[in-house]
């Protein structure tokens, strides 16, 4: 067995990068090969306390920084990163387990919010109503009945905030934070998912090239010490958090203790509805995509699809044959269509959830414990089960892998009924061709994100994102207008002229 330890992924502060004292770690491995990667600090407390101190020694110059100058910063990231793309993807293949195309995506979708974040002087805008009131005292203008009194409202930012991400996409997901957040003045300190930090690592070191200042950025590794430092600190204003429902109620709850602001966008299980009258071809592959992409490891992974009417009689044929043809493999081969799960546990966890939906009774249709796939590594193949229902766990938890449970219905107000019977609510999409029964899934279906005739109604930069029930805690969303809120503080200013 060898001695020779693996690299130790540094710490980012201050533009510099530091590796942890002796501490507590984890081992990273190649979840298509098993290889070992790097260890990842786990409690080094002292550097989450030195970044937060870097960020709000930073804080008071960016601030002032007028916001044309800030996001000349966002300019040249957003150059750098185009250029760096195949290279954050070979190491997000490498370290997530995704396909290269999803991993391509990925980092497209993260420069998408580089994009909107450039937008800060518009987006950051306060506005103005002249002659809200008139004043009559103290004025020298009363034979036109007294001064006019001006309001306007201002967006300021807030000091100190961070980011606390998940594995799913490490290099994306904080994409919807920081460029928002410093574009808008404030400084960041990012802690990345312990899973797979190395394309936030390396993004933030492409960021570091854009000419960021001292301390405005910074990363630190750890889990749960490092990150309830961080939310008990009095210099921290502000906290987004990504990941699942458990984590983001205790990171909701501690921080909201500590008077911060916080929103948490968390777990999910996510209904898509067929419709008889739909199409069938973008029907199929809108549930496969669904389910399947990124091996169901995203928080809108459509992991219950319920056939309504005769719909069942050609959607379940259509996704047995998709499924059974997949190509499982390491998502470096350009031939794989499906890549591992991220880690040992999360593969146990599925394999798990499988045993029990075959103890609860379900038909398994495609079983993905048995599916051609390369030995070793993280892999599970897809797997579909029909005949399943609410009260099932593979019907009411997340399973966070490539399990697809389908569920029959007679009518569109039953399939939404599912839905609505869920404890989540991130998303629900609806296949049909009948404007009557989109109108009708719209008004009464509850989620935050919902589709019409799409697998996936993805996170868009200048949308807001989150999901409803426990899917999010908070009152803004991620992204689009409510990012810009969340990230920046009002003020109102009343003047008159005497
Ligand atoms: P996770 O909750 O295990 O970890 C997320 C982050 O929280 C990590 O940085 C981790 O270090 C930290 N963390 C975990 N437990 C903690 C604790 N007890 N105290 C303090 N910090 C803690 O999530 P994950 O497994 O990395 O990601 C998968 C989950 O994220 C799924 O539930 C998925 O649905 C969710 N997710 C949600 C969205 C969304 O927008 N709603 C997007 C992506 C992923």
């Amino acid at each position: 067995m060898s001695t020779v330890r693996p690299p130790s992924v540094p710490h980012l502060i201050g533009r510099q990068k530091h590796q942890s004292p002796p501490c507590a770690v984890r081992t990273n491995t190649n979840p298509a090969t098993g290889d070992v990667l790097l260890e990842v600090p786990i409690d080094d407390v002292d550097a989450a306390e030195r970044a937060v101190k870097a960020a709000a020694d930073a804080f008071p110059a960016w601030s002032r920084t007028p916001v044309g100058d800030r996001i000349q910063h966002l300019f040249k990231y957003k150059s750098i990163l185009e250029s760096h793309i195949d290279e954050l993807a070979e190491i997000i293949v490498q370290e997530h387990g995704k396909t290269t195309g999803e991993a391509i995506g990925s980092v497209r979708r993260g420069i998408d919010c580089i994009e909107h974040a450039c937008g800060a002087p518009i987006l950051m805008m306060g506005r103005t109503l002249p002659q809200i009131a008139v004043s009559s005292s103290f004025c020298r203008t009363t034979d036109e009945g007294g001064v006019g009194i001006d309001s306007s409202v201002d967006r300021l930012p807030l000091g100190v905030c961070v980011g606390i991400t998940p594995f799913n996409f490490p290099l994306m997901v904080p994409l919807w934070m920081w460029p928002m957040a410093v574009a808008c003045g404030n400084t960041f300190v990012l802690k990345p998912s312990e899973r797979d930090p190395a394309s936030a690592v390396r993004a933030m070191e492409l960021a570091y090239k854009a000419g960021f200042p001292d301390g405005v950025l910074n990363l630190v590794h750890g889990g749960p010490a490092v990150v309830n430092h961080l939310l008990k600190h009095d210099e921290v204003r502000a906290v987004s958090f990504v990941g699942s429902t458990a984590a983001g109620k205790a990171i909701y709850t501690t921080g909201c203790a500590h008077d911060k602001r916080v929103q948490c966008m968390c777990g999910a299980k996510n209904y898509s509805i067929i419709m008889p009258d739909a199409n069938r071809e973008a029907a199929i592959d809108g549930v496969f995509g669904s389910a399947f992409g990124n091996t169901g490891q995203r928080c809108l992974a459509g992991s219950v699809v319920v056939a309504v009417g005769d719909s069942a009689d050609w959607l379940v044929p259509g996704l047995v044959e998709r499924a059974t043809s997949m190509k499982v493999g390491p998502g470096c081969e350009s031939a794989t269509q499906m890549g591992p799960l991220q880690d040992k546990p999360a593969q146990e966890r599925v394999l798990n959830y499988i045993e029990s939906g075959v103890a609860s009774g379900a038909d398994l249709l495609v079983d993905g414990r048995t599916h051609a796939m390369p030995d070793g590594g993280c892999f599970v193949g897809p797997t579909i089960f029909d005949k399943t229902a609410p009260g099932m766990s593979i019907v009411d938890e997340e399973i966070f892998g490539p399990v697809l449970s389908i569920m029959r219905a007679a009518s569109l107000d039953e399939a939404v009924s599912f839905v609505n019977g869920s404890e989540y609510g991130n998303m629900s999409v609806l296949f049909t061709d009948s404007g009557h029964a989109a109108h009708r899934f719209e008004s009464t279906v509850q989620a935050g994100m919902i589709g019409i005739n799409v697998g996936v109604p993805a996170p868009m930069a200048a949308f807001p994102f989150a999901g409803w029930k426990k899917s999010f805690f908070g009152d803004l969303h991620t992204n689009g207008e409510d990012g810009v809120r969340f990230f920046t503080k009002s003020r109102v200013t009343v003047r008159r002229w005497i």
